[in-house]
């Protein structure tokens, strides 16, 4: 509570509280600056709520303290006492005397304080009250798109980012393009095919290298019997979006499989170890290799651990050696291959560049930073 006193005390000086105290004896009433003492007093003895009551009935009387009710009102919200902050930010929205910028800015308060609340329906009326007010808000533009989000209102996250599109010049393609990925899943699990097709066309146009809708399609094509068809979109990955490749490997795979078509698809992968290095494909060579020659096979995938040093790799190179070892040398291995399956175990395989979150599965929207596209599968050593 030291906070709030530290943070009231400079407030009361600059609204004259100070000063009235050095004129103490000349002004033989000051009940506006008695008040102020007894909400501190309040404050200071863990006795807020009776001091949130004194500070709104001293607004009531004066309203040049405003700001320190909006700073008194943002602190409780970030302490996580939001019951508080509300009341506070409503009552300065119900003061008529309120110029129009601090309107606007009790708005946002009261607004985020909702949104703290995880009252989304309020917080976007909210804010939908202060851009109806001023219709270039960027910032309640930019919570909005938040509420929509996590409201998974798809249709008026598009529109929104579409007008802060124009707004501000940046760009919100790859948002856009989700929220469309989002708007196909949503028609595929109802059937419709044909309208998540559109769907995904959109977000295409909008965002060509978007490896999401690529993924999206060719699971639908899959579903339609168009292995062909699958398959071609697929490879577009690599080339488009190298960084999800390995999503694309397993669907590949089992497409090829499907339509028999295996020669084409090692003809690829040995191809893309040149360019795109990726373990599910040493593994997948590997295993085909196995079928033809063990031994090409196991110096296959160590020639290609000693370039592209990787975990999986070595444990399924483990395997392998397991098949030709002595039984004294199998207790090693076996021991090895127990310590790397459990150390597999634990490490995520996706990263999100951008704050550093980790998982076992690919989530578009990161939900630590909130960002699209920033979740990447690990490359490297312990990815791919
Ligand atoms: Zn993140």
């Amino acid at each position: 509570m030291l906070e709030l006193l530290l943070l009231l005390l400079p407030v009361a000086a600059s609204s004259g509280w100070l000063a009235a105290k050095q004129h103490y004896h000349k002004e033989k009433n000051a009940p506006l600056h008695k008040h102020y003492f007894t909400g501190l007093n309040f404050l200071l003895n863990e006795q807020p709520d009776k001091a949130v009551e004194v500070f709104i009935k001293l607004l009531e009387v004066n309203t040049d303290t405003v700001e320190m009710h909006f700073a008194l009102g943002n602190l409780f919200r970030k302490k996580g006492e939001v019951e508080r902050s509300i009341r506070i930010h409503q009552n300065l929205i119900a003061r008529p005397q309120l110029s129009k910028t601090q309107r606007s800015q009790a708005l946002h308060a009261l607004a985020k304080d909702y949104l703290s609340a995880g009252v989304l329906d309020r917080s976007e009326r909210l804010f939908l009250d202060a851009l109806e007010e001023n219709n270039h808000d960027i910032e309640s533009m930019y919570y909005l798109l938040d509420i929509y989000q996590q409201e998974k209102n798809w249709e008026q996250a598009i529109e929104l980012a579409q007008k802060i599109q124009s707004s501000t010049g940046k760009s919100k393609h790859i948002e856009i393009a989700h929220y469309y990925c989002e708007l196909a899943e949503k028609k595929i699990q109802s059937n419709e095919l044909g309208a998540a097709k559109l769907f995904l066309k959109r977000a295409i146009n909008i965002d060509k290298k978007s490896a999401r809708a690529l993924l999206i399609k060719a699971k639908i094509e899959d579903n339609l019997g168009n292995h062909e068809q699958a398959i071609e979109i697929l490879k577009k990955i690599k080339e488009d979006n190298a960084d999800y490749f390995s999503e694309s490997i397993p669907s590949l795979i089992s497409y090829h499989h499907h339509l028999q078509t295996e020669k084409e698809l090692y003809s690829f992968l040995e191809k893309s170890i040149e360019n795109c290095p990726r373990i599910s494909s040493a593994i997948a060579l590997t295993t085909h290799l196995q079928t033809q020659d063990f031994q090409k096979a196991k110096q296959f995938l160590a020639d290609y651990l000693k370039q592209h040093p990787s975990l999986r790799g070595l444990f399924h190179l483990i395997e392998l050696q397991f098949n030709i070892a002595t039984a004294l040398e199998k207790e090693n291995l076996q021991l090895l291959h127990l310590l790397l399956k459990q150390l597999l175990t634990k490490s995520p395989t996706y990263l999100c560049h951008q704050c550093g979150f980790s998982g076992k599965t690919l989530l578009w929207l990161c939900p630590s930073c909130k960002q699209w596209n920033t979740t990447k599968p690990i490359l490297g050593l312990e990815g791919e």
